[in-house]
């Protein structure tokens, strides 16, 4: 593998994060709040905007045209908004140490967590190259990139150590936890 001479990110994972800024108990419930009101706002940006567009003109091609010049960047953000959201629920899962009631998973949450952008479990810089990133290896002491993550399967894998999988896999790998708790952590714990 290519040798791209990045300098040495950390790497952690949510309760190292957690560990080393204790601070961050303090300040996630203001950023939760900020993350929502922002979601709320981008919403409502995107609802007039498209009324605007509409009133605008009836011509199929200009309400097109305009939404995805106007729309296209306030839907990218509310994507960015819940994956930081979606992140915060499981910090703070950690934080309140919520034990994991048994047998509460069912198959709609197994999907949901499957189905969490595995990008936004890992903390180290990740450079994207096509449809995939590629950077060091969450799991082993690396000095060369040997991790991809593929965003069309939403998986990862390193062809250093020869370890990866999906997103809960890779969680149970970088937080040490169990499935249940890796499901219920990536899904925030909601039923
Ligand atoms: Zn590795």
């Amino acid at each position: 593998m290519k040798n791209y001479h990045e300098p040495q990110v950390p790497k952690l994972t949510d309760s190292e994060l957690l560990y080393i800024f204790p601070q961050f108990k303090q300040i996630a419930p203001a950023l939760m709040k900020e993350l929502r009101q922002r979601k709320t706002e981008l919403l409502q940006a995107i609802i007039s905007c498209n009324a605007n567009i509409n009133a605008e003109s009836s011509d199929e091609t200009y309400r097109y045209f305009w939404k995805l010049w106007l729309i296209q960047p306030l839907r990218d953000e509310v994507k960015t908004v819940e994956q930081k959201l979606a992140r915060l629920r499981r910090q703070l899962r950690i934080i309140k140490g919520t034990p994991i009631p048994k047998g509460a998973l069912n198959n709609d949450l197994i999907l949901a967590a499957k189905a969490v952008p595995i990008e936004s479990i890992f903390n180290q810089r990740l450079r994207k190259t096509g449809n995939m990133l590629t950077g060091l290896c969450p799991f082993s002491e690396e000095r060369t990139a040997s991790f991809f993550v593929y965003k069309n399967t939403n998986r990862c894998w390193c062809f250093g150590c020869q370890q990866g999988g999906n997103t809960i896999d890779t969680y149970m790998k970088l937080n040490d936890c169990n499935f249940n708790y890796a499901v219920l952590a990536l899904t925030g714990g909601e039923k």
